[in-house]
C-alpha cells in the first residue's frame, strides 16, 4: 500500500475500528476491506458469490491503489453498526417552534453520525414579526442559528469530526443586512458556513443600480426596499474582511433542480458543492487524477480514467442501498432520487506532471476536456446500471422522463473539497491549486504537520536542484517564484494559490461547473493586500461565468486558519 505517514496518522486516528480500550481491530488495508465487502453486498440480488467477490476485489483495488475514495463517513462507518454513508444533508426549517426544534434534533443525530447538514433559514419570520399564540415578538432567523451553533458544538461527530453546517438566507429576506454581518467576529457561529441566496432580480437590481423589495416569508407582503448595490457591497465588504459571507445564486441551483416537482432547492451541504432538497443526502466520491497519468506521468490515460468512473459510479450507487439513513423522511427522499456525487482530487498535482500551469488557457481547455469526459463516461455509467437495476424511483418526476434518458441516479457529478481524502491520497485537494510547494499544516485539535509537495521534489530531484535547504527555504517563501536556484520553467508550471491571479481561480471553477450536475468547491484565494474592488471582480466574474456561486478568502484575514505559508517549525 503506498499510503504516507501523515495519511496513516490520520487514518489511524479518526477511520480504522477500534475497541472499547481504543485499541485498533484493523489495519488501512483492513479498512478498505472491510468498506468493499459492504459496498459490494448491494449487488447480492445481482449476481451470485463468485461475482459479488470480484466486484468486492475491485471495489478494493481501487481504493487500496488511491484511485478513487468515498467521502469519509463511508470510509468510516461502512460495514460497522452505524452504517451511515454520506457527508452531505439539507433539513427543511418550518416556521414553528416545533419545526425549529425538531430539526435541531435531527441535525444533531446526522453530526453524531458523520454527516454535514445544510439549512436555508429563509422561510422563518423576521426578528420583530409577532408570535400569535404569545403575542410576544419574534427573535428572528440568526437567532436560532446561533441555537444550531450551540447544539452543534455539544454534539461532536461520533468522537470523529465536529459538526459543519451551512446556513443559507435569500436576499429578500427582512433580515438580510444582519445575517451579512452575522459572522463579523470570527468567534461568533463558528460551526457554520454561511452564504448569502441571491436571485437573478437582485443581480439584475445591482448592475442597474435600483432599489429592490424585501418580502415577509411569513405573510408575503412587502416589508420594505433596499438598494441592491449597497446591500451587495455590504457582503463584498464583509468578505474581504474574512470570507464570510459566501454567496450562492438559487435561481441557478433550481434551474438544475433535476426533479423540479419535488420543490424547490434552497440549501447546499456545508462547503457548497451539494445543492440538495429538503431531506435530501448525497454520498461522494471522488477520482485521484494524478493517479490516472501514464507511467511516465507525461499523459492522462484515458482509457484508465473512462473505467475508473464507471466503477466509481457503481461504487456510489451502492452506497445508496447499504446505506443506513438517520430519519425516515431521508431514506425516502434519497432512494426516491439516487444523487450520487463523483468528482476528483490531485487536479493540480497532475497539472504539474503535465508540465501545464494552472493559471493558464491550457489547463482550462483540459479541465474541460477531463471534466466533461468524467461527466459523460458518469451518465453513460448510471444509464447503464438504469438498464441492470431499473431508474431511479421519482424518475417520471424528472426532467430525464421528458428526455427519455434512463438514469439509474438524478445526479452523477460533484465537485468535493476532499479536506481529508485528498491527505489520504496524499495529493492536492479537490480542483484546488497546491497551496504552497512546502508548508505547515494544521490539523485536528491544532497538531501540525508538514507537507513537501512530491510532484516538485520528483521534479527537483530530476532536474538535479534539489536540496532540504532549498525545500525549507520555499516554505519560508511561501513560494518558487523569483528563486534563482528554481529554473524558470519550474518557477512556471508549479505555481501556488497566491501565485494565481483570482481571475483563473473562477475561470476554472466555471471549467468545471460546465461539466458537473451539482456544483464545485472552490476558493478563491486572494492575497492579504487584495481591495474590496477585487472581491467584487470575482464576485462579478463568478456570476458572468455561471458558478453556482463563489467563496473568498483573502490570506491572513482570520486570526485561526487551516493554511499557512511562511511558516516553520
Ligand atoms: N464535512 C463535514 N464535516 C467535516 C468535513 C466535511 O460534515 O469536518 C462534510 C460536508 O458536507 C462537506 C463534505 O463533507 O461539504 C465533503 O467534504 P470533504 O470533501 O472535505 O470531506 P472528506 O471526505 O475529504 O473528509
Amino acid at each position: 500500500m503506498k499510503l504516507s505517514e501523515n495519511a496513516i496518522k490520520v487514518l489511524e486516528k479518526r477511520y480504522l475500528s477500534k475497541d472499547e480500550d481504543g485499541n485498533l481491530l484493523e489495519d488501512c488495508e483492513g479498512m478498505f476491506r472491510r468498506v468493499a465487502k459492504a459496498i459490494a453486498l448491494a449487488d447480492a440480488n445481482y449476481t451470485d458469490e463468485d461475482g459479488l467477490a470480484q466486484i468486492e476485489q475491485e471495489f478494493f483495488d481501487m481504493m487500496s491503489d488511491l484511485e478513487f475514495l468515498p467521502n469519509s463517513p463511508t470510509l468510516m462507518n461502512a460495514g460497522r453498526p452505524l452504517g451511515q454513508l454520506s457527508a452531505c444533508f439539507v433539513l427543511p426549517i418550518e416556521d414553528t417552534m416545533e419545526g425549529i426544534f425538531e430539526t435541531i434534533k435531527n441535525a444533531a443525530l446526522i453530526h453524531k453520525s458523520g454527516g454535514g447538514t445544510g439549512f436555508s433559514f429563509s422561510r422563518l419570520r423576521p426578528k420583530g414579526a409577532t408570535v400569535n399564540s404569545t403575542g410576544g415578538v419574534a427573535s428572528g432567523p440568526i437567532s436560532f442559528m446561533k441555537v444550531f451553533n450551540a447544539a452543534t458544538e455539544a454534539v461532536k461527530q461520533g468522537g470523529t469530526r465536529r459538526g459543519a453546517n451551512m446556513g443559507i438566507l435569500r436576499i429578500d429576506h427582512p433580515d438580510i443586512l444582519d445575517f451579512i454581518s452575522c459572522k463579523k467576529d470570527n468567534s461568533e457561529i463558528t460551526n457554520f458556513n454561511i452564504s448569502v441566496g441571491i436571485t437573478e432580480d437582485f443581480m439584475k437590481a445591482v448592475e442597474y443600480n435600483l432599489d429592490y423589495e424585501l418580502v415577509d416569508p411569513k405573510t408575503k407582503e412587502t416589508a420594505g426596499k433596499l438598494n441592491a448595490k449597497s446591500v451587495f457591497n455590504t457582503i463584498v465588504e464583509m468578505a474581504w474582511k474574512n470570507g464570510e459571507p459566501g454567496i450562492i445564486f438559487l435561481d441557478r441551483l433550481n434551474i438544475d433542480n433535476v426533479v423540479p416537482k419535488l420543490g424547490e432547492i434552497e440549501s447546499t451541504n456545508p462547503c457548497g458543492e451539494q445543492p440538495l432538497l429538503p431531506y435530501e443526502a448525497c454520498n461522494l466520491g471522488s477520482i485521484n487524477l494524478y493517479n490516472m497519468l501514464t507511467e511516465d506521468g507525461k499523459q492522462l490515460d484515458y482509457d484508465k480514467l473512462a473505467a475508473t468512473v464507471k466503477k466509481a459510479v457503481h461504487f456510489l450507487d451502492n452506497v445508496i442501498d447499504v446505506n443506513k439513513y438517520p430519519l425516515p423522511e431521508i431514506d425516502k427522499m434519497t432512494r426516491g432520487t439516487r444523487k450520487i456525487g463523483l468528482g476528483v482530487m490531485g487536479w493540480a498535482d497532475m497539472l504539474c506532471s503535465l508540465g501545464i500551469p494552472y493559471n493558464s488557457q491550457k489547463a482550462i481547455d483540459l479541465a474541460d476536456k477531463v471534466m466533461g469526459f468524467i461527466q459523460e463516461n458518469a451518465q453513460k455509467a448510471s444509464q447503464e446500471l438504469a438498464e441492470q437495476k431499473g431508474v431511479f424511483p421519482y424518475y417520471e418526476d424528472s426532467i430525464y422522463a421528458e428526455k427519455g434518458i434512463k438514469l439509474r441516479n438524478a445526479t452523477v457529478t460533484t465537485i468535493a473539497p476532499t479536506g481529508t481524502l485528498s491527505l489520504i491520497a496524499g495529493v492536492s485537494s479537490g480542483i484546488e491549486p497546491n497551496f504552497a510547494i512546502s508548508y505547515i499544516r494544521n490539523v485536528m485539535d491544532n497538531n501540525e504537520l508538514i507537507e513537501v509537495n512530491r510532484v516538485f521534489k520528483d521534479t527537483a530531484i530530476r532536474e538535479k536542484f534539489y536540496s532540504d535547504e532549498l525545500m525549507k527555504k520555499i516554505a519560508k517563501a511561501g513560494t518558487v517564484k523569483g528563486l534563482a536556484e528554481v529554473p524558470e520553467k519550474v518557477q512556471n508550471i508549479f505555481v501556488t494559490a497566491h501565485d494565481i491571479l483570482p481571475e483563473w481561480h473562477v475561470k476554472m471553477q466555471a471549467a468545471f461547473q460546465r461539466h458537473t450536475d451539482n456544483a464545485v468547491s472552490k476558493t478563491v484565494n486572494l492575497g492579504h493586500d487584495a481591495t474590496t474592488d477585487d472581491v467584487r471582480e470575482v464576485f462579478v466574474l463568478a456570476y458572468k461565468t455561471h458558478c453556482k456561486g463563489v467563496t473568498i478568502y483573502r490570506d491572513g484575514s482570520r486570526d485561526l486558519q487551516v493554511l499557512n505559508i511562511g511558516k516553520v517549525k
